[in-house]
């Protein structure tokens, strides 16, 4: 599998080692034109406006939606979580608006701006640790979109189809398994459209 990582802004190297340890073949992905060689996009954290932004500027909106269109697979981590949504909660627009859910951006507020904790991820045997860095939360998600993980009755992780998403920062401890669970839909996606 080779796996790119949208290299806009943002935490790119981690995922790309995160992508190597799970046996993919780990690109950074700043123009459009190197989507076409990938089976899977990770869209890392960082700062969403900017990302969306940046997004605009080097016409990956389009590209990313037929990207996806086509069956290939999308990690959005944290800020890329909520690229991927279709609803932001007090937003006029969204991104991407790939993912049947809303989110709050900055939902832990100023108190709690980051901690780790051990999630349970539905799909994997024992709890992975998670790193929240000002992070969001999944509000509600539409028919087509199953809940894998959840932090005190929030949603943090989802996936709908070829789409997954995580409020948190994977790539941020040595324990990859939720970058090996995407490079196995990954993998499923690519015979899917053999
Ligand atoms: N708070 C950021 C945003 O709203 C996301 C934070 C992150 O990616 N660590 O875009």
């Amino acid at each position: 599998m080779k796996i790119g990582v949208l290299a806009l802004q943002g935490a790119v190297a981690e995922h790309i080692r995160g992508l190597e340890a799970s046996g993919a073949e780990a690109v950074a992905v700043k123009r459009v034109e190197e989507l076409d060689s990938l089976d899977g996009l990770v869209i890392p954290g960082g700062e969403s406006t900017t990302i969306g932004k940046l997004m605009r500027k080097y016409d990956f909106i389009d590209a990313i939606r037929k990207f996806s269109a086509e069956g290939k697979a999308l990690f959005g981590t944290c800020a890329g979580l909520i690229v991927l949504a279709e609803r932001i909660e007090g937003q006029e627009d969204a991104h991407l608006e790939l993912m049947d859910m809303t989110v709050q951006r900055n939902a832990f507020g100023r108190q709690r701006e980051s901690f780790e904790t051990d999630l349970d991820v539905a799909g994997i045997d024992e709890p992975i640790r998670a790193v929240f860095i000002r992070a969001p939360l999944i509000k509600e998600v539409g028919e087509g979109v199953e809940v894998i993980s959840t932090y005190k009755d929030e949603i943090v992780a989802a996936r709908q189809n070829n789409l997954l998403a995580c409020s948190f920062h994977p790539e941020l401890t040595d324990d990859y398994r939720l970058h090996a669970y995407f490079v196995d839909m990954a993998r499923e996606a690519a015979a899917g459209r053999a």
